[in-house]
């Protein structure tokens, strides 16, 4: 029997179905196409990986289901390699072309798209990437990016017509073939997470916009307003809910009735940023394993596993740190100055190496966006140059940021009783203090794991300004920077 001609869209980070260019194109062709999302097993087990993020992308991808029944479309959903999907499917079908976004990831899906390449090439099937938002993919340098960026985002959405496209059943020919088992712990609820979805994208986006981006700028700072004053929406940026050009293309709109311009001018910024850092993770994609300045290779060397683990888990005797921590690992989310306090009490205080906190991060992190990530965790880290090196005190973070102490005893219920003028260095507290407030420290609560942030301050700040000179060896980066860039093409 003569095998059916078919497209397929392979949606990745892209769970949303306008402004889609590949689906745009499926829906163009004279093909019928099968829409599919593949959970990978070997992703899913990446250290970078929780069950949180796999939730976020069934809850989107559930409703996309929903959306695409109305126009009387299915969405397959497979637990599978997505080589052997892929073999599979062109066992049964005669495949003819995938369309998908071009994906700036970890090198794990970077590895996999080069094999996948190959395996398109080998079988005479055309594989058609579309830019994922401003993101080049192949550029040599970054000059004059930001004027592409904004003609990039001024240009039309790519709209596709649902109603025209032409999808294929998923039959049980192919359920025979495929695994789309998919494990009952991505379909659980999840509490005090965001959810996904193109729907509650929105929904966000328009509350922050229309409301409230009038608390933006005074909130972004502080861990508990920042929940409801920033616009929230980096998880579904991250999973693609929404692509940067709708946002900023919405915000634009309706610039003229926000209640705050100053506040949608500074999430507008922060869009550019959100390309800028995957563009430079795009062209350097080693910092994921190395200092992007080789220079500081040789510091930071000794490891301690309990110091790791007390960080790790909010157990620090910092009450700022504990309560950030333990905030992120309950709700995936925490703002961005504190995200910045905890690699630099990780790194300056601790003195420890950064590359095994970004994994612990990126498991807690429901917006893990990898370009982001790691330039922002090297960045704080100080493994970029000196001129960006900022040591965070965490007891002063916990003065300006949480001064009634309101967060922290929201994290940290062992010092709920322990009163505003306590509640940072509850060490201070005298022995009769501690029976007061319920709270005896080293017991209910931990002793500090450093002894004086002053002098941890200090260390860290000689050894990285003496490391003024590693500049130059930016210049020995360039050609492992060219090497990435061109194997990326
Ligand atoms: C160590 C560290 C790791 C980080 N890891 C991530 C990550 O994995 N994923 C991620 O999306 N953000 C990351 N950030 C940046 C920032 O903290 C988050 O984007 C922000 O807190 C998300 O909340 P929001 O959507 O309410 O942001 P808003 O303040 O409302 O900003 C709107 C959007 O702009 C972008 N954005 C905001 N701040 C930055 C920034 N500094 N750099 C680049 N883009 C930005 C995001 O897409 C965000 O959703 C990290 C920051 C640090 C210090």
């Amino acid at each position: 029997m003569e095998k059916e001609t078919i497209n397929i869209v392979w949606f990745k980070r892209d769970l949303r179905l306008k402004d889609h260019a590949p689906l745009k194109a499926a829906a163009e062709s004279e093909n019928p196409s099968l829409l599919v999302y593949l959970f990978e097993p070997s992703l899913i087990h990446d250290p970078h990986y929780d069950v949180r993020h796999w939730r976020f992308v069934w809850q989107s991808l559930t409703d996309m289901m929903v959306k695409l029944s109305e126009h009387d479309l299915e969405l397959l959903v497979a637990y599978e390699e997505a080589e052997t999907f892929f073999d599979r499917i062109s066992d049964q079908y005669d495949l003819k072309a995938v369309y998908s976004h071009e994906e700036t990831g970890i090198d794990l899906t970077y590895q996999r798209d080069l094999a996948m390449k190959m395996w398109f090439e080998t079988m005479d099937i055309e594989w058609k990437e579309y830019q994922t938002n401003a993101v080049q993919r192949g550029l040599m340098h970054r000059d004059g990016w930001r004027d592409t960026w904004k003609s990039t985002m001024d240009e039309p959405q790519a709209e596709p017509n649902l109603d025209q496209l032409h999808s294929v059943r998923v039959s049980d020919n192919i359920l025979d073939i495929i695994n789309t088992s998919i494990p009952n712990r991505f379909k659980e609820e999840t509490g005090y997470f965001q959810t996904g979805g193109e729907e509650k994208a929105w929904k966000l986006l328009k509350s922050f916009i229309h409301e409230r981006c009038s608390d933006y700028n005074a909130s972004i700072s502080a861990p508990g307003p920042a929940r409801t004053g920033c616009s929230r929406l980096s998880p579904h940026f991250t999973w693609g809910n929404m692509s940067i050009k709708q946002a900023v293309q919405y915000a634009d709109e309706h610039y003229d009735d926000a209640p705050s311009k100053r506040g949608l001018r500074s999430f507008r910024s922060r869009l550019g940023w959100h390309c800028h850092f995957i563009q430079k993770f795009e062209s350097e994609p080693r910092i994921e394993f190395e200092n992007m300045n080789r220079g500081y290779d040789d510091i930071r060397r000794e490891w301690n596993e309990e110091k790791f683990q007390a960080w790790k888990e909010g157990t620090t005797g910092f009450p700022m740190v504990d309560a950030c921590m333990r905030s992120v690992i309950s709700t995936g989310y925490l703002n961005f100055r504190m995200r910045a306090m905890l690699v630099s009490f990780l790194t300056h205080h601790l003195w420890l190496d950064w590359s095994k906190g970004s994994l612990h991060l990126a498991r807690q992190f429901l917006d893990f966006e990898p370009g982001i990530h790691y330039s922002q965790f090297q960045m704080q880290a100080g493994t970029i140059g000196v001129n960006t090196i900022r040591i965070y005190n965490p007891i002063k973070q916990g003065y300006d940021h949480d001064p009634d102490g309101e967060f922290i005893r929201e994290w940290v219920p062992e010092l709920s009783e322990v009163p505003r003028d306590l509640i940072h260095e509850p060490w201070e507290m005298s022995e009769m203090e501690q029976q007061m407030y319920g709270c005896r420290i080293g017991t209910d609560y931990p002793a500090p794991i450093i002894e004086d942030v002053k002098e941890s301050y200090k260390h860290a700040s000689k050894i990285l300004w003496s490391k003024k000179g590693s500049n130059k060896v930016k210049e020995e980066n360039k050609g492992i920077l060219r090497k990435h860039v061109k194997n990326r093409r």
